[in-house]
C-alpha cells in the first residue's frame, strides 16, 4: 500500500475545514474526512454497529436498523469508562479505514481532514500539519449559525477539543479563517502552491 503526502487539517468545529476542503478539492487536491469516516464504521451491517448493538441493545438503534446517534451520545456524555470502551471499538477502525482511502488517493498530496487530529494522534501519519486559526469568539458563532444551536451547546462541543492555541502550537503551518471566504481561499491557494514547490525541492 503506498500513501501520498499527507497533509493533516486540523480546526476545532465551525473553524472551517469542510469550506476550506472544498477550495482544495476545486483545485485538484483529495481529500479524506475523518467526520464521514467515523461515520462509516458505524454503518448498517458493520461490525462496530454489531458490537455497539450487543453492549447496548435494541434502544441504540433506530427503527431502520442505523445507528441512533442520539442516544449513543447520551450514554457515553457523562460516563468516562462507556467513552473509552466506544473509543477503543472505533478508533483503531477508523484509523484502519483512513489509510485504506489515503492510499487510494491519486492527488500531488492527500488532506487528513480531522477535528480532532491532535487529540487522536493521527498526526503522526502526516507530513505536514496544517492548523486553522479562528477567534473563538468568531468560531462560535459560525457554529451557532450553521446549526441553530445555543451557545451554551457550541461551547460544550469546543470544550472537547484542543483550544485555538494548543492547536497552533503542536502544527507546522497557520491558515488564518476569520475573514471572508475569498479572503480564506486566496490564503489556501497560496498554501497549495507553497506545499508543491516544497515537494518539487
Ligand atoms: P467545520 O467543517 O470546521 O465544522 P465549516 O467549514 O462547516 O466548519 O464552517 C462553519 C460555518 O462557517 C459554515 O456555515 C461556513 O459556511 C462558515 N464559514 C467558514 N469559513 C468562513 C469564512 N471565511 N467566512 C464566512 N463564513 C465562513
Amino acid at each position: 500500500m503506498t500513501t501520498p503526502t499527507i497533509i493533516g487539517l486540523a480546526g476545532g468545529i465551525g473553524s472551517g475545514k469542510s469550506t476550506i476542503t472544498k477550495y482544495f478539492n476545486n483545485i485538484g487536491i483529495q481529500s479524506v474526512d475523518a467526520d464521514d469516516v467515523a461515520r462509516l464504521v458505524v454503518q448498517l451491517g458493520s461490525t462496530c454497529l454489531d458490537q455497539i448493538h450487543q453492549r447496548y441493545g435494541d434502544s441504540i438503534l433506530l427503527d431502520d436498523g442505523n445507528l441512533n446517534r442520539k442516544s449513543l451520545r447520551s450514554i457515553i456524555f457523562d460516563n468516562p469508562e462507556e467513552r473509552s470502551w466506544l473509543e477503543g471499538l472505533t478508533h483503531p477502525a477508523i484509523r484502519k479505514e483512513i489509510s485504506v482511502q489515503l492510499s487510494s488517493i491519486t492527488s500531488p498530496y492527500a488532506l487528513l481532514v480531522h477535528p480532532l487530529l491532535f487529540e487522536t494522534n493521527q498526526d503522526a501519519i502526516c507530513d505536514l500539519v496544517i492548523a486553522i486559526d479562528v477567534p473563538e469568539s468568531i468560531q462560535l458563532q459560525r457554529v451557532m449559525s450553521r446549526d441553530n444551536i445555543s451557545r451554551e451547546n457550541a461551547g460544550k462541543i469546543m470544550a472537547t477539543q484542543l483550544s485555538n492555541s494548543e492547536r497552533i502550537k503542536r502544527a507546522d503551518l497557520v491558515l488564518e479563517n476569520s475573514g471572508n471566504i475569498d479572503e480564506m481561499n486566496a490564503k489556501v491557494f497560496k498554501l497549495h502552491k507553497k506545499i508543491l514547490e516544497s515537494q518539487s525541492c
